[in-house]
């Protein structure tokens, strides 16, 4: 009989778990307190193939379903350390895979499935547009064989460790198309030949490290080739690459949540107060035992949108409730977490003030809680726009 509750993919689950062991807790720390980026970590992701799960096996990956890619990045975190230092690796190469020519794919995806191009740049907030995407300003003006881009990108993660970045541009401005989504392309930016030449990058010191970034684009050239499908199309395109992301950062939240009622659980058993184990007094085990049934049904949302995203089922709405309710359960644990062990909770050496920080980003990114709920509110559930 096969056990229900049993975790998916367990042998990828067991190989991460053991890369992950050698990058602990003093080695998150260290980076974090210089805001550094991992790249032993993502160096060693790589060549062990985690981060081309997704590309399929005649491009060089592994070909597996995005369920397995769910499983790497849940380990991950709940070993303690971070995928947002490479996740977008994963992902991104889906806008060529799914919208790109023949030759792109041949060109792209075997040196991104091997790791000697990185895909980790993902170029779509602005400072003034915010999550209303079809207000973005960057313009790119085709010119003969060329795009002529000029404007300025926000919090655009990875970008000084990217050697490709996926970048949502104007082609035609909003006054004159008829849907706002229309007019949009995508482009693929070299970022090597591009820094200095166009293209600018700022990096933004945030309260957790993320290697985010600020970009300005002045008359920066990019080839005509390196358009992605039709011009003016590319809102469509990156949107089935946005359900992937909000499931597999889903999952991420998962690992953080189980990473704070594992380390929760084991001080309650240990830390003696009062002459007893602190976790005997039932104000410290119910928020473990909420935290878990929490992350327990979040899980099972991330699973079901991740099995329909496999299997070609639209799962916008799905992939949407399983980051909100993914993110809001970790951060529910993280805050028991914190609770549960006192002052040690604010402590650098436990780890668990890191964490806290880090999965507070995921109710921000990469969509606000707000947006989510006004989708399920007017998509699912038929009430009126409000904008
Ligand atoms: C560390 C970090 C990394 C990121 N990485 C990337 C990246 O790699 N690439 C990229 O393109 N972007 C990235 N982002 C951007 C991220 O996707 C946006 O910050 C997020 O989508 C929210 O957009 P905003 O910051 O513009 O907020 P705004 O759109 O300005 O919204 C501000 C607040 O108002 C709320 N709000 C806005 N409009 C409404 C409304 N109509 N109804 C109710 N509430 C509303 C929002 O929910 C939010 O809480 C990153 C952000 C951060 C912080």
């Amino acid at each position: 009989m096969t056990d229900a509750n049993a975790p998916s993919f367990p042998e990828i689950r067991d190989s991460v778990k053991k890369l992950c062991a050698g990058f602990p807790g003093e080695y998150w720390r260290a980076h974090d307190r210089e805001r550094k980026y991992p790249t032993e970590f993502v160096a060693t992701l790589t060549r062990e193939g985690f981060l081309s799960v997704l590309i399929p096996e005649e491009f060089g990956g592994s070909g597996l379903e995005l369920g397995a890619a769910t499983a790497v990045l849940e380990e991950i975190h709940r070993s303690g350390c971070n995928g947002a230092a490479c996740h977008a690796q994963m992902y991104t190469m889906g806008t060529i895979l799914r919208h790109g020519s023949p030759e792109q794919k041949q060109r792209y995806l075997p040196k991104i499935a091997s790791g000697e191009l990185r895909l980790q740049a993902f170029g779509v907030t602005e400072p003034t547009s915010g999550t209303d995407t079809t207000r973005i300003a960057t313009f790119a003006k085709r010119q003969g064989d060329k795009f002529i881009v000029n404007g300025q990108k926000i919090w655009i993660s990875r970008a000084e460790h990217s050697d490709l970045m996926v970048l949502l541009v104007r082609t035609t401005p909003r006054e004159a198309v008829k849907k706002p989504t229309d007019g949009m392309s995508v482009l693929l930016v070299d970022m090597k030949a591009s820094l200095g030449k166009g293209l600018t990058i700022r990096p933004i010191r945030t309260m957790l490290n993320h290697a985010t970034t600020e970009l300005f684009f002045d008359d920066l050239e990019v080839p005509a080739e390196n358009l992605i499908g039709e011009a003016d199309k590319g809102f469509r395109y990156i949107l089935d690459g946005m359900n992937a992301e909000r499931i597999l950062i889903a999952s991420e939240c998962i690992g953080d949540g189980r990473f704070f009622i594992d380390r929760a659980t084991a001080y309650a058993k240990e830390r003696s107060v009062f002459g007893r184990p602190i976790g005997e007094n039932q104000g410290v085990q119910f928020p473990i035992a909420r935290a878990y049934v929490q992350i327990t049904a979040a899980a099972e949302m991330v699973n079901k949108a991740a099995q329909m995203f496999d299997t070609g089922v639209p799962c916008g709405s799905e992939a949407n409730m399983a980051k909100l309710l993914a993110s809001e359960a970790a951060w529910f644990a993280a805050d028991m977490c914190v609770q549960t062990h006192g002052g040690f909770g604010f402590a650098e050496e436990f780890d668990i003030e890191r964490k806290f920080r880090e999965t507070r980003l995921y109710q921000v990114a990469p969509i606000s809680t707000n947006l989510i709920l006004s989708h399920v509110a007017t998509h699912v559930l038929g009430l009126p726009k409000s904008f």
